[in-house]
């Protein structure tokens, strides 16, 4: 049996005003949005889907991991929906999502959009997400090439998204953790700043704790023109002293703590 320890944090970065990502870890689940939307919607976006993979997760026990994911990309659509229905000043708001989900033997990762997951197993950096952008699906056709997407004027048009579409076409795969591995799930605030050799070598040179407050000094350093979030975490055995944990970050933590308020 497996779970998870896990080290997050989601910062404003230096240019942005409002941090419109949403992260979630628990023991079991790992969870990075990424809002897009103006008039505070996309931090609306981010943190209703966060929290329904959250409430998805945490109702759903039985089903593999992979149909847990489903069913969750599915209510946080909904979620999403029901948002912009609440206030139309909402509509054309959206998020990525990238989520991966244990229930302790087995495994799945979600995706829809620019937000990455990457694993780290025998000192060697695996990208486990495919960006849903114009640039990945250009590269992928040869119009353009990997050197040409960091300055491409379309490099930040999300294909695929959490937009209250239900057709919307996620990525939802079976992922073979064990013992020892490190995930990394983050933002572009992240990605488009750090690269992935440098990824690899700060993941090198750090446990989880060091290598979450590195990779957001990283992005700082280079700029944080975006919001950065990002969740460090390993794959531990289940009899591994820890208890149960939820931590929340970015627009989600916001939106608990004014829904606590009110
Ligand atoms: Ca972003």
């Amino acid at each position: 049996m497996l779970r998870f320890s896990a080290v997050g944090v989601s910062d404003v970065g230096l240019v942005r005003a409002t941090n419109q990502d949403s992260a979630v870890a628990t023991s079991g689940l790992l969870v990075v949005a990424d809002g897009v939307g103006g008039a505070a919607a996309g931090e609306v976006a981010s943190a209703r889907a966060a929290s329904a993979v959250l409430e998805t997760a945490q109702r759903t026990r039985g089903p593999l991991p992979v149909v847990v994911l489903r069913q969750a990309v599915e209510s946080a659509q909904k979620a999403v929906a029901l948002a912009i229905t609440e206030d139309p000043a909402r509509a054309g708001m959206a998020t990525t999502l990238t989520a991966v989900l244990t229930n302790g033997t087995d495994a799945a990762l979600a995706h829809l959009g620019d937000s990455r997951a990457y694993v780290w197993r025998d000192d060697e950096l695996i990208q486990l997400t495919r960006d849903h952008t114009w640039t990945a699906r250009a590269v992928d056709r040869g119009t353009i090439s990997e050197d040409q997407v960091q300055a491409h004027p379309w490099r930040n048009v999300i294909l695929r998204s959490v937009n209250g579409d239900e057709g919307t076409n996620a990525d939802v795969l079976p992922l073979a953790l064990r013992v020892g591995d490190r995930l990394l799930i983050a933002s572009d605030g992240l990605t488009d700043l750090v690269g992935a050799a440098w990824l690899e070598r700060l993941f090198a040179e750090h446990d989880d704790e060091a290598l979450a407050q590195a990779l957001l000094a990283a992005a700082l350093g280079e700029g944080g023109r975006d919001n950065i979030t990002l969740i460090v975490a390993t794959v531990v055995p289940e009899s591994a002293p820890e208890p149960p944990f939820l931590q929340v970050f970015g627009a989600v933590a916001g939106a608990a703590m004014s829904q606590s308020r009110a």
